[in-house]
């Protein structure tokens, strides 16, 4: 049972789900609120500043600066398979903070609090059902996005 735990990130049914459909064609999608601008990421339903329910998606760069790291060596139940690893707190540029994996394109000794990175999300596997983990790259790294609704196809 526990061999998913911790790999899955559960989206639940709610005005936010949306968010799961643009994570999985490459968009990282935070919200802002129509009333007052706040944005937030990931997305919230319900605006934390004004408490409006009105809000929009909002594609953020997924840049930020890096908060404080860490290397796992035990790790936990789900994990052991995988070993040791490094995650990264990132402070987002547009606002927010997010935990995630420490990606190949950093040197372990290359890793400095205060440094810019760049977020990517990581696919699993293509199920009805997101399943999707970050990592953080150097900044420029770049990844698949699907074509934006509307846009010109060559
Ligand atoms: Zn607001």
């Amino acid at each position: 049972m526990f061999e998913w735990f911790g790999k899955i990130n559960f989206t639940p049914h709610t005005r936010v789900t949306e968010f799961a459909d643009h994570l999985k064609d490459g968009y990282l999608m935070g919200s802002k609120c129509r009333k007052c601008g706040f944005e937030t990421y990931p997305p919230r339903a319900d605006c934390p500043k004004c408490l409006s329910p009105d809000f929009e998606f909002n594609e953020i760069s997924g840049q930020g600066t890096l908060l404080t790291h860490t290397q796992i060596t035990a790790a936990p139940t789900g994990f052991q398979d995988i070993g040791t690893y490094r995650v990264g707190l990132l402070d987002l540029k547009e606002g927010g903070r997010l935990l995630a994996w420490i990606g190949e394109s950093i040197g372990e000794d290359e890793v400095k609090i205060g440094m810019q990175l760049q977020v990517v999300p990581r696919i699993f596997e293509d199920t009805p059902d997101i399943k999707v983990y970050y990592t953080l790259e150097k900044p420029g790294t770049t990844w698949n996005k699907a074509p934006k609704p509307g846009a010109a196809t060559p």
